[in-house]
């Protein structure tokens, strides 16, 4: 028996007959924490609308001025919870229906036996304690959770980068830094500005990852499957400038249900291997391939002729006297020369032919799905574009010798430059601005 539920109750004792009062009440005040005792239903009333921390009613039912069922009744009219124990049972046949509508929690026959009151006393009270006991455990539960997520609010608010917790693919929440980003303070205001995460990204060729935004089942998990240089998005800012983000996922609880997405600014340091990358491929002065990245792509493209056989041509040319011309005009005009070349060059040539500076004031151009005959067109044409060149900043006509060649069966990339080189050596040697096929 669990007596302890009832050291903290307040009783309300009512018992006309004086002897049974006194022992009964001396006996339960040991074990509660007070009784209050009342001689009839009146006074058992009275006491308990003054006395509003009674936490149980004991009560015999045959009493003057006030029964005890007629008490109760009036109790139940102000409190509909405090429980009631009977002391004792009754023969009339209304006792049944009365005892029901005042919610009579248990009974103790009369003559009283002190275990089994006490018995009745638990039973009575036990629900309610058992409720409050629950009310109060959910209650601290309810603020741990809080106080859990007022905690990790305050980290997530603390990082630099933008975090949205999501289920699968919608957001749940997000942090201090993502809502500043989108100008939004809550996470309701930036569903009502954007139906989804995905509608934020910009839809951008230059990023490998685009597929992966046109994906609406499942795709952050298709997007965590990625390596981080595919996890890339642009997403514009509040200024209308474009930033770049890698996007860190982390799978909470590893369920796959939960997500933790936390984006990475990586604009600037993008931009920078940008350049970094561009400048490792390309000729400072005319923005050329350099030789390097000519080499790369010359190999590709010989790998692929060998594959297809779809013939691959490639044109050398040199200025002419040009060492003269920079002695006469000085070396700043010689390298405007360089560029104007390197812009005539890219305007008569196809989209997928290779243009590359190879030396000081040396050419190459790749020609692939070109023959002999092409590939000296389009040198023809590059030659006649230079020597008709005119403009302010040239102060003389510049020409070009050209040699011509297509990669051969036994060729590589040394002996087919080669062969280009001797036809270059042949235009320069019959007379230089001529295009020869070797
Ligand atoms: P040829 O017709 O036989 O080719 O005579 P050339 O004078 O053009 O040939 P040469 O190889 O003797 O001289 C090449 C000159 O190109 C030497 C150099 O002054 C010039 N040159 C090479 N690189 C640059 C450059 O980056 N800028 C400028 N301005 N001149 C360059
Ligand atoms: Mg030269
Ligand atoms: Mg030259």
């Amino acid at each position: 028996m669990n007596k302890e539920i009832l050291k903290d109750i307040n009783v309300l004792y009512v018992e006309d007959e004086e002897d049974v009062r006194e022992f009964t009440s001396k006996t339960i005040s040991t074990i509660v924490n007070s009784v209050i005792t009342a001689k009839n239903g009146k006074e058992g009333l009275d006491k308990f609308l003054e006395n509003r921390d009674i936490n149980l009613i004991l009560t015999d039912i045959n009493m003057p001025k006030m029964g005890g069922l007629e008490m109760c009744a009036e109790i139940r009219k102000v409190d509909n919870e405090v429980p009631i124990v009977i002391t004792s049972a009754h023969s009339d046949p209304d006792f049944l229906k009365k005892a029901i509508d005042v919610k009579v929690s248990a009974y103790a026959m009369k003559p009283i036996d002190l275990y089994h009151l006490l018995e009745s006393m638990i039973k009575a009270v036990e629900p309610i304690f058992l409720r409050k006991k629950l009310e109060h455990i959910n209650l601290t539960l309810e603020n741990k959770v809080e106080e859990a997520i007022r905690q990790t609010k305050s980290i997530l608010d603390a990082q630099d980068n933008m975090v949205i917790l999501t289920d699968l693919e919608n957001p749940i929440d997000a942090n201090k830094k993502f809502f500043e980003f989108f100008q939004v303070d809550s996470l309701e205001a930036f569903l009502n500005k954007y139906s989804s995460i995905q509608e934020v990204f910009k839809k951008d060729n230059s990023l490998s990852n685009k597929k992966i935004f046109e994906e609406t089942n499942n795709w952050i998990t298709k997007l965590s499957q990625l390596n981080e240089i595919d996890r890339t998005v642009k997403i514009e800012n509040k200024n209308g400038e474009d930033r770049i983000f890698t996007i860190n996922i982390d799978d909470y609880e590893q369920k796959g249900e939960h997500y933790v997405l936390s984006f990475t600014d990586i604009t600037e340091l993008k931009e920078k291997s940008n350049l970094l990358e561009y400048q490792a491929n390309h000729d400072q002065l005319t923005g050329l391939f350099n030789r390097q990245k000519f080499n790369e792509i010359f190999n590709k493209e010989i790998k692929r002729e060998r594959r297809y056989e779809n013939n691959l041509s490639l044109i050398i040319f040199d200025i002419d006297n040009f060492k003269n011309f920079n002695d006469d005009f000085g070396h700043n005009i010689g390298d405007e020369v360089l560029k104007v070349i390197s812009k005539v060059v890219l305007n008569n040539i196809r989209e997928h032919d290779t243009v590359a500076r190879w030396g000081g004031e040396e050419f190459l151009v790749l020609l692939p799905q070109t023959d002999e005959i092409g590939a000296k067109n389009v040198a023809e044409k590059i030659r006649t574009a230079i020597e008709e060149y005119e403009s302010e900043i040239i102060p003389r006509q510049i020409t070009a010798s050209f040699g011509v060649t297509r990669l051969k069966k036994d060729d590589d990339e040394i002996s087919i430059l080669r062969k280009a080189d001797e036809a270059l050596y042949k235009a320069k040697a019959e007379g230089k601005n001529r295009v020869i096929v070797n």
